[in-house]
């Protein structure tokens, strides 16, 4: 079932969305060679505690960590750690904040130090095909118009959208219906009205779309060691077009 949200509780997503988004922002700009994942976390979750927030992936099905920091080949889900950056790496921080009863759910791709070309690439078409998806989140348009645009974007600069996880519907729970594929046909799928709040996040490879859970039973990763990114945003869909509640 699909949770509409009223303009109250639209507010209220805002201000988790806020937290969330800074929370990003602020794992990104630690994201430099020399740093640990596990650092990065620790000052994710101060920030998004100093703001009244909970972090929403914390002990979310026994998850570690307040953030999903992934590294390189690394799809979704990467436990925080030791590791360190080095120059060269790509870093997913998936974070969500949990504020006056709502969640929010955001991700963004960032470059550590000088990264390759491909790497450069993969990042400004894993965002952009976020903002083609997003364009066709409004009222009257179908889940497939939103899923197909993310594909054709990925597809025609030569990359691949993963088909085992997808976005989601987001509220007062974190994983809401419907669920929101990165693939799909234009005009399928059920109605989007106002009021509708979307985990839009496509993760994209550079090579297979295949993927394959690490034996630590989170960390997905791509099947053939290629890079992958990912972006997300929730984003509300409102009779004024498309709103981005995960922002600054
Ligand atoms: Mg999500």
């Amino acid at each position: 079932m699909i949770i509409l949200k009223n303009k109250a509780e639209l507010m209220l997503m805002r201000d988790s969305g806020k937290i969330a988004a800074l929370a990003r922002a602020t794992g990104g700009e630690m994201a430099k060679a020399g740093v640990t994942t596990a650092a990065i976390d620790a000052k994710i979750r101060q920030v998004i505690r100093s703001h009244g927030a909970t972090p929403s992936f914390l002990g979310y099905g026994g998850f570690p960590g307040s953030a999903c920091i992934s590294v390189n080949d690394e799809v979704i889900h990467g436990i925080p750690s030791d590791r360190v950056l080095k120059d060269g790496d790509i870093v997913k921080i998936d974070v969500g904040a949990f504020y006056k009863g709502f969640h929010s759910d955001c991700a963004a791709t960032f470059a550590v130090g000088q990264v390759s070309e491909e790497a450069l690439k993969l990042i400004a078409v894993t965002e952009e095909s976020f903002r083609q998806g997003m364009a066709k989140a409004v009222p009257d348009a179908r889940l497939g118009d939103i899923s197909a645009a993310v594909q054709a974007y990925v597809e025609a600069n030569g990359f691949s959208v993963v088909r085992e996880y997808v976005g989601h519907g987001v509220g007062r729970e974190l994983h809401e219906d419907p669920s929101l594929p990165n693939f799909g046909t234009p005009g399928r799928g059920v109605r989007l009205r106002s009021g509708m709040t979307l985990a839009i996040e496509p993760m994209v490879n550079v090579g297979v779309y295949d993927v394959r859970v690490l034996s630590d039973d989170w960390t997905v990763v791509t099947a053939d060691g290629k890079l992958s990114a990912h972006y997300e945003n929730t984003v509300a869909i409102t009779d004024n077009g498309p709103v981005i509640l995960t922002a600054l």
